[in-house]
Parts: C-alpha cells; sequence; structure tokens
C-alpha cells in the first residue's frame, strides 16, 4: 500500500495491540508480550500439566500414571491467562488474522531450548493442524489451529499436511465438564492422506490443551492410520489451581526457570 493510503487509513482505523487496545503498531504489544506467562519446569513427562515447584513431585502426573496416551509428549508455549487470553479470543472470536503471525511465533519460540524443548521438533516428519468441521470453518473463516500450524511448520523446516478431518460437528470442548469430552470428540475424526502418514512422526497443533480429550482422539486416529508417534504441541493450557493461589507460587516458578 503507498504510504500516503497506509497514514490516511491509520488515522481512520490506529492500529492497536489485540491485547490491551491501547494504540500500537504490532498487534501484541511489547508490553503484553512480556506479560505473557512461558509455561516453565517441572512438568508432567507425557502431558506437560505444569506442577507445583513448592511440591515433591513425581515424573508424571496422576492422569498420566498408570495409562498409555495415544500420544507420546504434549507441550504447550504459556498459560492462557492476561493478554495471551484475550488476544487468542482476539484471533479466534473476532477474525483478527494478524495475530496469526505473532501466536505462531510465541510456540516456534517455545522449541529449541524453551518450554517445549521435549517436543524434538528436530525429528519430527509432517506437522498438521486439529481440523475445524466445514460448518465451523464456514463460520469463522479460517481454522486458527492451522494458521498456527503454518508458522511452527516453516520454522522447524516441515510441511503442514491436512492429515486429518472432523467428520462431524463437535461442541465447543470448554461448555463441557471434563467427563463428557472424551465422548464428544469421540469418532469425530478421520485420517487422510494415509499414504503420508505411514510410519512418519507428526507434529499435532492446536491453540488450547484443556483435559487432552480432543488431542488424544486424534492421535488416536493418526496412530490407527499407520503414523509411528504422535506428539502435541498447543499454544496455550489452562491455568493450574495451584498456580491461582497467589503471587508467590508465580515467583517462585519464575526463579526456577532461572535456575
Ligand atoms: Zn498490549
Ligand atoms: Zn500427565
Amino acid at each position: 500500500m503507498h504510504p500516503f493510503w497506509r497514514g490516511m487509513l491509520d488515522l481512520l482505523y490506529p492500529p492497536r495491540c489485540e491485547a490491551c487496545g491501547r494504540l500500537r503498531r504490532e498487534p501484541i504489544c511489547g508490553e503484553c508480550s512480556a506479560a505473557i506467562e512461558r509455561i516453565r519446569p517441572p512438568v508432567c513427562e507425557v502431558c506437560g500439566e505444569p506442577f507445583d515447584p513448592r511440591a515433591q513431585t513425581a515424573p508424571k502426573c496422576a492422569d498420566c500414571r498408570g495409562r498409555r496416551r495415544p500420544f507420546s509428549v504434549a507441550r504447550s508455549a504459556a498459560y492462557y491467562e492476561g493478554p495471551l487470553a484475550a488476544a487468542i479470543r482476539r484471533f479466534k472470536y473476532h477474525s483478527q488474522l494478524v495475530l496469526g503471525k505473532p501466536l505462531g511465533g510465541l510456540m516456534a519460540d517455545a522449541l529449541g531450548d524453551g518450554p517445549a524443548a521435549d517436543l524434538h521438533a528436530e525429528t519430527i516428519e509432517v506437522v498438521c493442524a486439529v481440523p475445524l468441521h466445514e460448518s465451523r470453518l464456514r463460520e469463522r473463516g479460517f481454522n486458527q489451529s492451522r494458521e498456527l500450524g503454518e508458522v511452527v511448520a516453516g520454522a522447524i523446516g516441515k510441511p503442514l499436511l491436512p492429515l486429518l478431518e472432523r467428520t462431524r460437528p463437535t461442541l465447543p470442548q470448554v461448555d463441557l465438564p471434563a467427563e463428557s469430552r472424551r465422548a464428544n470428540v469421540q469418532g469425530a475424526f478421520e485420517a487422510n492422506l494415509r499414504e503420508v502418514i505411514a510410519k512418519q512422526r507428526v507434529l499435532l497443533i492446536d491453540d488450547l490443551f484443556t483435559t487432552g480429550a480432543t488431542m488424544a482422539e486424534c492421535a488416536r486416529v493418526l496412530r490407527r492410520a499407520g503414523a509411528e508417534e504422535v506428539r502435541v504441541f498447543t499454544l496455550a493450557r489452562p491455568v493450574p489451581q495451584w498456580r491461582r493461589a497467589g503471587a508467590d507460587a508465580r515467583a517462585l516458578a519464575r526463579e526456577q526457570w532461572v535456575d
């Protein structure tokens, strides 16, 4: 766009930070970016559930002890709270597609030696986003997980492929009690491109990890279609109970990371 028209547009619709609403050129301003709480160890070695660093903990959470998950490991970049929660809502429900890049970038930054280091992205062969049902896709106009997946796939230099399809609409998992979530997504996905999936290590991408029921169902379908391994990577996960208890825990978690 010509700088003159860009200037006129900025006068009419000044660019704002999508998280705090202040006049800023970046989709997420510096202050909001800095306020996003990255997930720090210790976490469950399988599902990535963050542990209270003050509590003496086992390598696995109670949910992962004594049962096999269809995915080998799950990690998330940051907590679903504050500016990140605001930005995700703007991204998903107000179609602020401009947020795909910075939010996907937050995930890419969590790889390497960040909170998602255990995903060992260097040995991933193909990236796949959790699909939306076509009715939801039509209504929203885009799949937020695919937007995130594109950035992550680009960062690790692997293809993002539509390996899964959502064959029936499901209720939003957040609206359901934990015990109904598995039934809600059971049988809702089908594998595409089976010849591509066979014997591959797949990185499955979504925006939120709540109970992990959607991820487990997608991983199950991919494994059944021949995937060697499925690793799960989400942008955010809810703040655990122990962390909500107060700022003390927060400060302590931060200290743990620095060590
Ligand atoms: Zn801001
Ligand atoms: Zn776990």
